[in-house]
């Protein structure tokens, strides 16, 4: 059984996300998507909501689990019993970040494989940061995040 870990901050889950998750979904045994997060630093939403969010996104993904970790992500993984790490590409830019990372992570655990996996051109553009900067200034949100999400995002900080 193949388990893979994906990690991010997810702050918020966007459709980028998912499509890469449910691309993972339909190779791997099992996913766990794991929103990393850092007790000193607080993101734009709290762990819980977002791990929330996420949850009320997949719920028809049957073979997804939604958790969160704080720490490595090689340790977490080892914990999990996962030996690979999923992760998206968009641009060149996220291509140079994720090479360092995912050869550091190798060093640190020499099993651990990390798995790429390209988004679709429509959500190429998409980004957690353009989400939160879009909503702060109230603007339309609707294409770039799923429904529940949306609305609970519309709801709570937009228009
Ligand atoms: P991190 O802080 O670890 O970069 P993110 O939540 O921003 O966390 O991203 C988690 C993963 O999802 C990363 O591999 C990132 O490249 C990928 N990702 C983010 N947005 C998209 C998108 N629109 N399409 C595909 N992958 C994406």
């Amino acid at each position: 059984m193949t388990i893979a870990i994906y990690p991010g901050s997810f702050d918020p889950i966007t459709n980028g996300h998912i499509d890469i998750l449910k691309s993972g979904a339909e190779i791997f045994d099992k996913v766990i998507i794991a929103v990393a997060y850092n007790a000193d630093k607080a993101g734009f939403l709290p762990v819980e909501t977002r791990v929330d969010l996420i949850k009320q996104s997949v719920s028809d993904l049957a073979n997804v689990e939604v958790d969160c970790f704080q720490g490595l992500t090689v340790e977490y993984a080892k914990k999990k019993g996962a030996n690979v790490l999923l992760r998206g590409l968009r641009t060149s830019f996220d291509f140079e970040y994720e090479l360092q990372l995912s050869q550091t992570n190798n060093v640190l655990y020499n099993d651990i494989k990390t798995v790429f996996l390209i988004t679709k051109p429509e959500y190429n553009f998409i980004s957690s940061s353009c989400v939160r900067e879009i909503l702060l200034n109230k603007g339309d949100i609707t294409n770039f995040v799923p429904k529940s999400v949306a609305e609970y995002l519309n709801a709570k900080h937009g228009i």
